[in-house]
């Protein structure tokens, strides 16, 4: 059983119209899928509010400068690596950089509609391939037996995979990536 860290420790204001993030700390895998709809959020606040799309860019660059030395991938095009070798590099890989998308000023999510698969799921035990993830601020005190009885299937027909095949094909970018250099680009 994995338990998550705060990594994504995420908490929903009780309004399900403005939400609020806390802690959105620590890199995590994206797909391309959840890179096209990032960049489309992007686009979209873009066209309202230019001046706040342009501090959250910032940061997503200043972000990319301080990770690419360490990446544990192609820092120029944001791929991450794949095979057990570069998973294990970067389960040790920025552990502590907040999420550009989070408004340092607020502690709101910036692209919250669009935001990645990871932060829709997150709280519930839902399995990937490290195991199953949960956060530990929901479920502290819960026994493994416990926690495995509230899994999650976020996806069960796996429809995801298909979406990803897709736009893979149709853009020529695979992999997996990070919400920075998603952003930065
Ligand atoms: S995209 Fe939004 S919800 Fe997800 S980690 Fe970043 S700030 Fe948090």
């Amino acid at each position: 059983m994995r338990r998550w860290p705060t990594r994504l420790a995420e908490v929903a204001s009780g309004s399900p119209v403005v939400p609020a993030a806390r802690s959105c700390i620590g890199v995590f895998p994206i797909n391309q899928l959840d890179a096209a709809r990032l960049r489309q959020g992007l686009t979209k606040l873009e066209e309202g509010e230019p001046e706040r799309t342009a501090r959250l860019r910032q940061r997503a660059r200043e972000a990319v400068s301080r990770l690419a030395h360490d990446f544990p991938g192609d820092p120029i095009t944001g791929l991450l690596d794949e095979g057990e070798e570069a998973e294990q590099r970067f389960a040790d890989f920025a552990n502590d950089e907040p999420c550009p998308a989070l408004d340092p000023e607020t502690g709101l999510c910036e692209l919250y509609e669009a935001r990645p698969m990871t932060c829709r799921v997150f709280g519930p035990p839902v399995r990937s391939e490290g195991g199953l993830g949960v956060c530990e601020l929901c479920f502290q005190g819960a026994s493994d037996k416990e926690i495995a009885a509230c899994e999650m299937n976020a996806d069960p027909e796996d429809l995801e995979s298909a979406l990803v095949e897709e736009l893979e094909k149709a853009s020529g970018a695979r992999g997996q990536t990070i919400v920075a250099f998603c952003l930065a680009s």
